[in-house]
């Protein structure tokens, strides 16, 4: 899988991932990695398994060619609006592509759920795709040595390729491209 457009870091924590591949994004949620070891037990951490597996299973059980509403067509090439009955206001809760407890779904007979491998496929690549951008990013914070406003090429620390990087002057953000399609490339 491939990541067609950058990712988008926001504060080094939360990814807002506008690939097509990253259905949590595609409704416009943020991709955040679920194990970052903030311990077990507690209210809070109960809620927010609770909200992940929710998610999860939400994910699951929509359609492997939904790629978001901010799209015209899903992949199989079905026109959401057309499909629902034209431009209505509320048209996205009547798509069969997600979960929906709507009653006027229009159901869709190419609909296909992703199911729980591809889900975890999914979120396997995220999660490597995210530790690629990660070591690059360190890798260019150490070659720059903090500097702004600034331009370059490296080794890629994650495969044989080159990072290209440009480091903001004003706000010291980074944009980072390895030469290699499918490993890091991200621009916060
Ligand atoms: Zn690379």
């Amino acid at each position: 899988m491939r990541y067609e457009r950058p990712l988008r870091l926001r504060f080094g924590v939360a990814l807002i991932c506008t690939a097509s591949l990253v259905s949590s994004v595609e409704h416009g949620e943020p991709l955040l990695l679920r194990d970052g070891g903030r311990g077990s037990g507690g209210g809070v951490n109960k809620e927010a398994e609770d909200a992940n597996r929710r998610q999860f299973e939400r994910r699951v059980a929509t359609c492997v060619h939904f790629n978001g509403i901010m799209n015209n067509c899903c992949r199989a090439n079905i026109d959401y609006q057309q499909h629902t009955g034209g431009l209505v206001f509320g048209f996205a809760s009547k798509l069969p592509c997600i979960p929906s407890d709507s009653e006027d779904v229009v159901p869709c007979d190419l609909f296909q759920a992703r199911g729980r491998e591809f889900v975890e496929a999914q979120d396997r690549e995220n999660k490597e795709s995210l530790s690629r951008m990660t070591v690059a990013r360190t890798a260019i914070v150490e070659a720059t040595d903090g500097e702004r406003g600034v331009e370059g090429e490296i080794d890629c620390p994650s495969c044989d390729g080159k990072l290209r990087y440009t480091v903001a002057g004003l706000n010291g953000h980074i944009w980072g491209q390895c030469s290699t399609e499918g490993c890091a490339r991200w621009m916060e």
